[in-house]
Formats: structure tokens, C-alpha cells, sequence
């Protein structure tokens, strides 16, 4: 047993390995704070469908730092993940969303908007999950049926018979769930026709490269024909091209998210975007 604990003692002092950890002991110490000192922001990208017209957005997390400036989820959530910030970070997106569908919902041309909000695993496995939802709803006053969570394969691994008996709680609660990423994790097919899916949303790396490479093309296409087999929507991530949204368009996915649309944006410009499209329906530039 010494010894193992000198051999672990050894390589916790190597240079670069130290630095690693410092770095992410500072990360994490400045994520807490930053909770605190409520430095994290939404912004919202809008979902369109085929007439270009603006269904609803998915909430993306900022963390607006002092001095760093934005910095985006990439670099915080898989720690966060990790040290169990994740919980109370994700407590305060959920939150923030179901307020500003609030806020939605008192004007005629925002109330039908659908904004969904990414959950990670360990956020949707604590325990009071389900509860934390249903309070982040009820005190908010935001209309159920308006939340969409965003889940990815991976979450569901380990627990399926779990995490279905909690997603049909909230299903049964009104709110919807898209299955994010799709086609990039273990894509069980089994897990389409298990889980309470409302919606299935193709990952981005099958788009770029639409529509003259050929393996994408035929994968996007056989997804969007088995999602609608099964009665599931389906939406794109990571449209940029006019030739994408027609690839997709055409082979039945009408619903798309991606900069051709809009990146995202503070909910300042997201309003905007709201507002243009209702004076010009033909674009957003
Ligand atoms: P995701 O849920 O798959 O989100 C889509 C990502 O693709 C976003 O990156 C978005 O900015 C980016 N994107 C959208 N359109 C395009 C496009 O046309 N081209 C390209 N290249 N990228 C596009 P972002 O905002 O950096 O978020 C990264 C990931 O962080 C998200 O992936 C999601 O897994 C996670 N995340 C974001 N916000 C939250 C949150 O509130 N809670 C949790 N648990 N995770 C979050
Ligand atoms: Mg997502
Ligand atoms: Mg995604
Ligand atoms: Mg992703």
C-alpha cells in the first residue's frame, strides 16, 4: 500500500500533470463563484421550420467571465459534470428558461414559441429530478407544454428502465423530449422506440458535409424516414447552407437550427429576430 501511495505521490508532482490540476482547481473554484456572482447568461438559437418561420430556440449556456470574457459550455460543463456543479448550473438554466417562457407567454406572437434546454446526466439522475422541473415550472408560471428537454443517448446508459420511468413522469407533466446528437453515441434503435421521444435531433457532424457526401446524405435521409416510421419529429442541428436546409427540406425534415438561421444570441436579439421575421418573412439577414 506504501508503495502505491509513493507511486502516486511521484506522478502528482509531475510539472505537467500539476499544472493540469491546478488549472481545473482554479476553474472550479471560479465556477463557484461564479454561480454566486450570477455570471452565467442564456442565448437562445432559434428552431425554424420550412417557411423559415421561428418555432422556438434552444437555451445555450455563457458563462460571462470578468476577465476572460464569454466562455462557452464546451470548457465548463464536462467539469462541472464532474465536480456536481452541474446541479445547481443546471437548476439555474431550467429556471431561467421557464421565465423567459413566461414572459412569452404573455404576448400573442411569442406564446407559441418552444424552447428547449439541455439536461446532463448527472442532473437528470438525482434523485428529485422530476421535482426540481415541476418547481422551476410552477414558479416561474411558464406553461408546461411549451419546455422540450434535450437529452443525449449517453445519459440513458446504465439506468434505461430509470431514466424512462422519470421521463414519462415529466411527459406526463406536459413537457417534451428530444434525443440530442443523435446518430454520434451508441444509437441503440431500441432506445427510439423505448424512451417517450416527442423529437430526434440529427448531429451536426452528418450536416456539414450535406449534400454531396454521399455516406451523410444516406444516413440523414434513412433517420428521417425511420424517425417519421415511428411518429417522432425530427429537427437538424448545425444547418449553415442554403443547400443544406434544401437537402433536408425535401427529404422530410422541415424543422432546422443552424447559423444559416441565426447563431445564438441574448434574448435581446433573439426578440429582434422575432420582429424582422414578422416584417419580411423571406430571411433574417
Ligand atoms: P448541443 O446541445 O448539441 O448544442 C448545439 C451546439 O452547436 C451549440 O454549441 C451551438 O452553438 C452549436 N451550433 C449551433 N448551430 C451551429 C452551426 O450551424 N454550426 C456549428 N458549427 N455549430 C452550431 P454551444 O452553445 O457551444 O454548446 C455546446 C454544448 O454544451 C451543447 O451541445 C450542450 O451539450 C452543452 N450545453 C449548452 N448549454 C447547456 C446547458 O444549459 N446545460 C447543459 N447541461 N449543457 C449545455
Ligand atoms: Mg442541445
Ligand atoms: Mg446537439
Ligand atoms: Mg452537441
Amino acid at each position: 500500500q506504501a508503495k502505491n501511495a509513493g507511486r502516486n505521490t511521484i506522478r502528482f508532482f509531475d510539472p505537467q500533470m500539476q499544472s493540469v490540476l491546478t488549472q481545473r482547481a482554479t476553474l472550479e473554484s471560479e465556477l463557484r463563484a461564479a454561480i454566486d456572482n450570477s455570471e452565467f447568461q442564456l442565448h437562445y438559437q432559434p428552431q425554424v421550420d420550412s417557411t423559415g418561420t421561428i418555432i422556438g430556440a434552444e437555451a445555450l449556456i455563457r458563462w460571462n467571465h470578468p476577465v476572460r470574457g464569454i466562455i462557452y459550455p464546451d470548457q465548463f460543463i464536462p467539469l462541472s459534470e464532474q465536480t456536481g456543479l452541474i446541479e445547481p448550473l443546471g437548476q439555474w438554466a431550467l429556471e431561467q428558461a421557464c421565465r423567459q417562457l413566461m414572459r412569452w407567454s404573455e404576448d400573442d406572437r411569442t406564446q407559441n414559441l418552444i424552447l428547449a434546454v439541455n439536461v446532463s446526466a448527472r442532473q437528470f439522475h438525482q434523485d428529485n429530478f422530476v421535482e426540481q422541473v415541476r418547481q422551476a415550472i410552477s414558479h416561474s408560471g411558464a406553461s408546461i407544454n411549451h419546455l422540450k428537454l434535450e437529452m443525449t443517448e449517453t445519459m440513458i446508459l446504465g439506468d434505461v428502465s430509470g431514466a424512462i420511468t422519470k421521463m414519462k413522469q415529466l411527459q406526463s407533466m406536459g413537457i417534451g423530449f428530444s434525443l440530442d446528437d443523435f446518430g454520434t453515441g451508441y444509437s441503440s434503435l431500441s432506445y427510439l422506440t423505448q424512451l417517450p421521444l416527442e423529437q430526434v435531433k440529427i448531429d451536426r457532424s452528418f450536416i456539414h458535409n450535406l449534400p454531396h457526401n454521399e455516406n451523410n446524405a444516406t444516413v440523414v435521409q434513412t433517420i428521417i424516414s425511420l424517425t417519421r416510421s415511428l411518429g417522432l419529429k425530427v429537427i437538424a442541428e448545425g444547418v449553415e447552407t442554403e443547400a443544406q436546409r434544401q437537402f433536408l427540406n425535401q427529404h422530410g425534415c422541415l424543422h432546422c437550427q443552424g447559423y444559416l438561421f441565426s447563431r445564438p444570441v441574448p434574448i435581446e436579439r433573439f426578440e429582434q429576430l422575432l420582429q424582422l421575421h414578422d416584417n419580411h418573412s423571406q430571411g433574417y439577414s
